[in-house]
């Protein structure tokens, strides 16, 4: 491809020659990197203050990526110009009025919140519960597989004490979409549960406890409005430390250590009765937020095409100010998700200076809320600015990682629909093979926005600088994990590789362009269980 100045030179007597010949079309720009690095500078910078939803300082960050929109000359495809109003309730816990506490045989064992356990307000926690312990394994029922960890265990009115994981034999696909708190308040509800304290599987663990219990009193968010198909059935929603977790364990016929060293194995977990009940108080503090996201067009030529679309989305909300880690307060997300955010916002601009044509169209979608739940991207896949038939794929880009040169490219989704193999295609072009996620138990098909476009049936897959099992690209990758990932760290005193960056970055626009191009819209293979979402049937191109 062509180096990203030459297009430039080109352009300029490009332009003057479109003014005559309409079927002039120019080559996409090639990225080298900077152009990239140059825009996360920006969104990541400490005055954009980790861009928390409702925040002044995404605020900021989105009327810069608007202004750059409109520069570059795209056009508008919200619903006040670039913007979509997102209504947002938010939930605190107030621990001085909050307490956990285990019953057993009468005796109460008062928990230390943050220590042994913390709630999570991601549902509307009930003031009061008092409810016997159960402990269910993995805590998953899926239909497909025949597999029910709470088949033959008495769960009404019981809090569901579970691992998080899966077995073995059960597909990676299916364990995430299982594991979405959606799906588990579904299957708690269903068996008559009102709760559930989950440890996560200290083999698994993406964040050590003691950092993830810093976050513990930020508030959490759900959607005004969170539409029909949300449960409001759980009441208790908390997380233990796995340190800790043998508390919940004495007297029971299994230490958590054994059962710990099963999960790691993804081995069958034994289900029982705890001998102890827990009482919980919650103490809500709840505020109503508005925040936005942020849609841009490049339209297609195709007359029968254009009013299709091609979404390329990212995240640009982050975590904001939160408790200090070596004296920084900023959570500056600069790969979370300013490397994204800052992709399509350097693709849309560039794709539309060098007036690339294709035959769709293509939705630039920059979504708020993301690390609240996938809220903006929910909102946005349920309430399109475009018909949601129009919509034939999602690319989404989250924390793409280009910290060691791009030797392969790990897809999510990979074989899931028919965007696997146009990847494959135009990552082949660049030299870059691919690989499926080479860590299923970290959830990462559902762990982003991608997932709001797969539940409304529509084919969807995102991408990261891969690495392979055991190889010094691994091993960075695991420490960027354990040390930047959501801390003050990830920001942009880190060092990146702006080669593999720029490489990426070709992949993400040739096959948005691919997608674009291509008369056939994408379809989910038969064969995959995300299948199940879509609705009307497509109708081919
Ligand atoms: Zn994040």
């Amino acid at each position: 491809m062509l180096k990203r100045s030459l297009v430039l030179a080109l352009l300029l007597s490009a332009a003057v020659v479109a003014q005559n010949s309409t079927a002039a079309k120019s080559a996409a720009p090639s990225f080298d990197g900077k152009s990239w690095w140059d825009y996360v500078k920006v969104l990541a910078a400490d005055d954009m203050e980790g861009r928390e939803t409702g925040s002044e300082g995404l605020r900021k960050a989105e009327s810069y990526i608007v202004e750059q929109l409109k520069n570059a000359g795209l056009e508008p495809a919200g619903v006040n110009g670039f913007y979509q109003p997102v209504k947002l309730v938010s939930r605190q816990i107030d621990e001085s009025g909050s307490s956990l506490v285990l019953v057993r045989n009468g005796v109460e064992q008062p928990l230390v919140l943050g220590e042994d356990a913390m709630f999570s307000t991601r549902v509307d926690l009930a003031p009061e519960v008092d409810a016997p312990l159960v402990f269910a394994g993995y805590g998953l029922r899926v239909p497909e597989k025949d597999y029910d960890d709470f088949a033959g265990l008495d769960m009404k009115g019981k809090i569901a004490v579970i691992i998080s994981g899966s077995p073995a034999e059960m597909p990676a696909a299916l364990a995430s979409h299982y594991q979405s708190l959606s799906e588990r308040s579904k299957a708690l509800h269903a068996v008559g549960a009102i709760g559930m304290i989950s440890i996560p599987n200290p083999a698994a663990m993406d964040i050590p406890w003691s950092r993830m219990t810093l976050a513990r009193t930020r508030p959490s968010m759900a959607l005004a409005d969170p539409g029909p198909d949300e449960c409001s059935c759980i009441k208790l929603l908390a997380t233990f430390n796995p340190a800790d977790a043998e508390k919940l364990f004495q007297g029971s016929p299994y230490r958590f250590q054994q059962l710990a060293d099963l999960a790691k194995e993804r081995k069958t977990l034994p289900r029982f009765a705890l001998n102890a009940s827990i009482k919980a108080r919650a103490k809500v503090i709840k505020t109503n937020v508005e925040s936005d996201n942020i849609v841009a067009k490049l339209s297609g030529t195709d007359p029968k095409l254009k009013d299709q679309y091609v979404v390329l989305s990212a995240h640009i909300d982050h975590l904001g100010i939160g408790e200090p880690i070596n004296g920084d307060r900023i959570y500056n997300g600069a790969m979370d998700n300013g490397s994204g955010s800052a992709l399509i916002l350097d693709i849309a601009t560039s794709m539309r200076r060098a007036q690339v044509k294709t035959k769709r169209s293509i939705l630039f979608l920059w979504v708020t809320a993301e690390e609240k739940g996938l809220l903006g991207s929910r909102y946005f896949a349920a309430n399109p600015t475009v018909p949601k038939k129009s919509i034939v794929a999602d690319i989404n880009t989250d924390m793409f990682l280009p910290i060691y040169p791009l030797k392969v490219l790990t897809v999510y989704g990979l074989d899931e629909s028919s965007l696997g193999g146009m990847v494959s295609d135009v990552a082949q072009q660049e030299g870059v093979p691919v690989q499926s996620d080479p860590e299923p138990l970290r959830n990462a098909f559902i762990r982003s926005d991608q997932y709001s476009f797969i539940r409304q049936g529509i084919p969807a897959v995102a991408m990261q600088v891969g690495y392979k099992a055991g190889t010094p690209e691994a091993a960075t990758h695991k420490q960027w994990l354990t040390e930047r990932y959501h801390a003050p760290s990830d920001d942009t005193n880190q060092p990146v590789d702006l080669e593999a960056a720029g490489k990426f970055e070709d992949i993400v626009q040739a096959l948005a362009i691919k997608v674009a191009d291509t008369p056939q819209r994408p379809q989910w293979e038969n064969s995959s269980f995300f299948k199940r979402f879509v609705v009307v049937p497509n109708t081919g191109s």
